[in-house]
């Protein structure tokens, strides 16, 4: 890991393409200044006229561990002339997967479905992310949508023929726009999952969709993208056994339906005893919480149920469905969790994995704190809590 991107100012006009590019690569995609977190641009800015700047993925020409003071030299040499050198942030060491659609177009609901955008907005604006970072999805097909839900559903669905009793348990209102995010969410979590079998971790920002089952949608959800994304990687034979692991409050009623008798799928879920849904079909493992659990309490028991569970069980990816309502300010939570132990939870989650060399594809699931930045700040957090565990060392694969 350590890939870093540094902003390369050439004094007198002469860091352009012509001088500065030809000797260092430009990353794929080709990078400018909308690329760089705004504190960054301010200081460009600032460097007066004539200096220009390039951002360059400077990895593949020098070891990802180079200190810092030889790579200044490094480039100075390879420029051969003098050369300033702004570290601006090591690169997130995944990608993030996101599409503007995400957005359920609810209205007022809440569900608050404009999460999704504003936590691609956050990670930017605070620099924590940058737009190369970002991949949009293609929408599921309707055969992957098949492989976990049931032909007659899927037809009501795209024929929007749902029977008003249906409609009332999803607890959202149908519509085109609606039905076709979740079948973007679907994709996303598909991608996700391709992504982190490449690369370790990768985040979708949005599904969790955990509440769907295979014949009904409920719980403000219409297909389980999770249940899709497992299916598809199994199909594709990209992995054989997977294990979710749920930590929103509510348990995963769809998703332990989906996979209930499937030997090759575990699913975990900790959450909130006395709250929806009920009565809760059972997963491989659920771990039934009292009311207001706080921080230490909750990571003591999810370090316990998760390390037995990964030791008994080790799969090829987990799908971590991450809802920030365990969160002690949730309308529709009954526990007591703060922001700071919302991402331990996440951090602990992803270390255990990490340091069994299992890929983590991430999914967001619920939120409905009073705030709703509180929403996106304990889900962006979880994007933080994934960097960090991602740049822990991985085991060495197992003989
Ligand atoms: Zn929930």
């Amino acid at each position: 890991m350590g890939i870093f991107k540094s902003c390369l100012g050439l004094p007198g006009g002469q860091g352009t393409e012509s001088s500065g590019a030809a000797k260092l690569p430009r990353a794929a995609g080709g990078h400018d200044h909308s690329a760089q977190p705004p504190q960054q641009q301010g200081k460009s800015s600032r460097n007066g006229a004539g200096a220009a700047h390039q951002i360059f993925q400077i990895s593949s020409f020098l070891p990802s561990d180079t200190p810092l003071m030889e790579l200044d030299a490094s480039i100075q040499k390879l420029n051969g002339r003098p050369l300033r050198v702004t570290l601006a942030r090591e690169m997130l060491p995944f990608k993030l997967v996101y599409h503007d659609g995400y957005d359920l177009n609810l209205g007022p609901h809440v569900f608050p479905s404009q999460k999704y955008r504003l936590i691609r907005e956050t990670l930017l604006r605070e620099g924590l992310a940058a737009p190369e970072d970002f991949i949009a999805p293609e929408p599921a097909s309707d055969d992957d949508v098949r492989l976990v839900h049931s032909q007659e559903y899927v037809r009501k669905l795209r024929t929007g023929t749902l029977s008003p009793l249906e409609e009332l348990r999803m607890e959202i209102p149908f519509s085109e726009a609606t039905r076709d995010a979740f079948w973007l969410a679907a994709g996303g979590s598909i991608l996700a999952g391709r992504l982190a079998l490449a690369d370790g971790f990768a985040a979708n920002l949005g599904g969790g969709f955990h509440h769907a089952f295979r014949e009904h949608g409920e719980g403000f959800c219409m297909i389980n993208d999770v249940a899709v994304a497992v299916r598809r990687l199994q199909k594709d034979g990209a992995i054989r056994t997977a294990m979710i692991v749920d930590t929103d409050v509510h348990q995963g009623n769809g998703t332990a339906g989906i996979f209930g008798g499937d030997g090759d799928v575990f699913t975990f879920s900790i959450h909130q005893e006395h709250n929806y849904p009920m009565p809760k079909p059972p997963s491989t493992v659920d771990v039934h919480l009292p009311d207001r659990v706080g921080d230490d309490d909750y990571l003591a028991i999810l370090e316990k149920h998760l390390a037995q569970a990964v030791h008994d069980f080790h799969p090829d990816i987990v799908f971590y469905v991450g809802g920030a309502d365990p969160y002690r300010e949730d309308q529709l939570g009954g526990l007591g969790l703060t922001i700071a132990g919302l991402k331990r939870r996440d951090r602990l989650v992803f270390e255990h994995a990490r340091r069994r060399s299992i890929p983590v594809a991430i999914t967001l699931a619920g939120g409905y704190a009073r705030r709703l930045e509180d929403t996106v700040r304990i889900h962006v957090n979880t994007i933080l809590a994934a960097a960090e565990a991602a740049r822990v060392e991985a085991a060495a694969p197992s003989a």
